[in-house]
């Protein structure tokens, strides 16, 4: 190992959710995710990217990527993670998750080098911080509302995109006053989401993610001069790029680490969106508390921050994402903020 290379080391695992977890797509009950380990002249830095199917890229596909080119992650001279970022991008133009992974465990150790928590870093004031949602899937409305009951929390978002969703929504909202947010996972037409969006807000909704398909640019249109409620893109807003396609068609965006490869890039998505004056969701995508503890850092910047990732998961790999109710609590740990075991 020459100086001021890195030594990567990692592990996919499939961590079992404590529900089966339904959306308009379908149901899992396991979240597979890789975690990438970098070794920094002894300072090890984590970062995590769960697969998604609707994005096409499985665990496998990361792993075959990163043995084939290790060698070049590996030789990279670390100085700073925005230069890594940018090496990584063009090593890897076609694996924004495996990316994501990099970008966040070179945060990692750039917080370690620095003794600070990246949020200190980047001078943002957590209280500042918004709380986070919980995130109730899709299920029989008795199940629905059982769940809610048993995670009492002052912010749900809910899945919705289907048939009888309205209906769901009615009947938890006769067992809490908590804010709503629903998700359709873009599962309406125009015509449902006209319909049904100024019935939920009568539900005390506040907002409404993805409502029409990621690429109906027209529907979203109508539907942004039309609704009465915010609308945040998901799918429609994957990298960089799709922040400006967004204006005009959303109110907000929700960004996820892993889709736009990393917490480099989401700086500068955030960044502009504000600019265009849109509002910022980071969202997750189940990761464990390795992943989750990134999106903390960021949320000092956010109007909405979805980090129930570890609250859904029923095994954890990594130690520091604590709630109060939804409020995130920060600890005193450099870099992300968490404890690993070494992989
Ligand atoms: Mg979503």
């Amino acid at each position: 190992m020459t100086p001021g290379s890195m030594k990567i080391n990692y592990k996919t695992y499939n961590l079992p959710f404590r529900y089966p977890f339904t959306i308009s797509r379908g149901t899992k009950t396991h979240q597979p995710t890789l975690v990438v380990e970098l070794d920094f002249m002894g300072i090890k830095g984590y970062g995590e990217a769960p697969e998604i199917t609707y994005y096409h890229i499985p665990v496998e596909k990361m792993v075959e990527d990163l043995e084939r080119k290790k060698i070049f992650i590996e030789k990279f001279a670390f100085s700073d993670p925005e230069r890594y970022w940018h090496y990584l991008h063009h090593l890897f133009p076609e694996n924004p998750f495996l990316v994501c992974a990099l970008d966040m465990a070179g945060w990692d150790i750039y917080g370690k080098l620095k003794r600070k928590q990246l949020h200190e870093l980047w001078e943002l004031d957590i209280a500042s911080a918004p709380l986070t949602d919980y995130t109730i899937g899709i299920d029989t409305v008795e199940t629905m509302v059982a769940k809610m009951k048993e995670k009492p929390w002052p912010v749900y978002k809910i899945k919705v995109g289907v048939e009888n969703d309205i209906e769901m929504v009615t009947e938890l909202r006769k067992h809490t006053d908590a804010v709503f947010r629903v998700d359709a996972n873009a599962g309406w037409t125009l015509e449902q989401a006209l319909q049904k969006i100024p019935v939920l807000k009568d539900l005390g909704v506040e907002l409404v993610e993805q409502p029409l398909a990621k690429e109906d640019w027209d529907g979203m249109k109508i539907l942004f001069e039309r609704s009465p409620l915010p609308l945040l893109a998901d799918e429609s807003c994957v990298v960089e790029q799709d922040v400006e396609k967004c204006h005009g068609h959303f109110h907000g965006i929700n960004i996820k680490l892993t889709k736009c490869s990393g917490i480099t890039p989401a700086r500068r998505m955030i960044t502009r969106a504000k600019e265009l004056g849109l509002t910022v969701m980071i969202g997750c995508m189940n990761e464990s508390s390795v992943g989750t503890a990134a999106i903390a850092q960021l949320a000092p910047m956010l109007d909405y921050v979805d980090m129930d990732g570890p609250l859904l998961l029923a095994e954890d790999i990594a130690e520091g994402v604590k709630f109060d109710f939804g409020t995130i609590l920060f600890n005193d740990l450099p870099g992300l903020g968490i404890k690993v075991q070494s992989l």
